[in-house]
């Protein structure tokens, strides 16, 4: 039976085999990861120890690749209208790609990229698509799944018609999939705070995208104001969009078996917002 999966984004100090173990001490069914140090172009290659302790204790403790979102660096451009520039994203993108392969992982959440003010947006949107392509055209059974963004300076994703147009370019649909996290999507305009806004969020989302393609999400409370386009996460229930979103995604269906992770700024407390997540099922109808 398909269940909800929630977690957060744990540290994988000392190795990504630990990352497993901190996702179980805070009671999650799912988590997030970085297989390197995500503000580093070059990581130290996983080592077959590395690998078989983060396969094993996912085995041991209940983790399928379907309850698993690993994120891709921060460094990472794949529109950069340069092409050194460029070619030194999509190394890097196709090394995280391999690392998730090697790991047995089955999706990489990357941030689609910024135009810089140099190119078109549907230039650097299309630069992103080949990016992906050449990336896919090298990797098996990994799907590159692109996360909306707050649309913070010249970064793109923060509409849904961006994360659709990359979809349109990418060759293979079966290995392209969405992460939509909340607290960008409010950031960039979209509301999610009372029922009706909520339905309209996601009936455009539908629309425009469609729940087929999504492949996770990111849950946060905001910092900031609706369509401030900047991104500030806040703790569930403490941001603008405050606790009813969180429990109309927990109780809706369509939100079913893809990793919900948390990337909220007080790590201390992600194991009761986990629990109240879980707890706003009880009651769903
Ligand atoms: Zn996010
Ligand atoms: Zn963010």
């Amino acid at each position: 039976m398909t269940e909800f999966f929630v977690g957060a984004h744990v540290s994988a100090a000392g190795g990504v085999e630990h990352a497993v173990e901190r996702a179980h001490e805070l009671n999650a069914t799912a988590f997030a990861l970085f297989t390197k140090n995500q503000r580093q172009w070059v990581g130290k290659p996983l080592t077959d120890d590395n690998i078989e302790r983060f396969k094993a204790n996912c085995a041991r403790l209940g983790y399928t690749p379907d309850q698993i979102l690993p994120h891709d660096s921060y460094l990472i451009n794949l529109g950069h209208p340069e092409a050194d520039k460029l070619e030194k994203s999509r190394a890097a993108f196709l090394d995280e790609l391999q690392r998730c392969e090697q790991l047995g992982l089955t999706r990489l959440n990357f941030h689609p990229g910024s135009h810089l003010r140099q190119i078109s947006e549907d230039d650097c949107l299309k630069r992103i698509a080949e990016s992906v392509n050449d990336a896919l055209s090298r990797t098996h059974g990994v799907t590159a799944v692109i996360e909306n963004t707050a649309g913070q300076g010249s970064n793109l994703g923060h509409r849904f018609e961006h994360l659709a147009r990359i979809i349109e370019l990418v060759d293979d649909k079966r290995r392209v999939g969405v992460c939509i996290d909340t607290c960008h999507a409010f950031a960039a305009g979209y509301d999610l705070r009372t029922p009706e806004t909520f339905k309209a969020t996601f009936s455009d989302f539908e629309a425009i995208v469609g729940f087929d393609y999504l492949r996770g999400m990111h849950l946060n409370d905001a910092k900031v104001t609706l369509g401030s386009r900047k991104d500030r996460h806040h703790s569930l229930g403490q941001g603008e969009i405050g606790a009813d979103a969180f429990r109309m995604i927990m109780q809706d269906a369509r939100f079913k078996g893809v990793p919900m992770v948390l990337e909220t700024v007080d790590p201390s407390i992600w194991q009761d917002e986990i629990a109240w997540l879980k707890a706003q099922r009880y009651g769903a109808h």
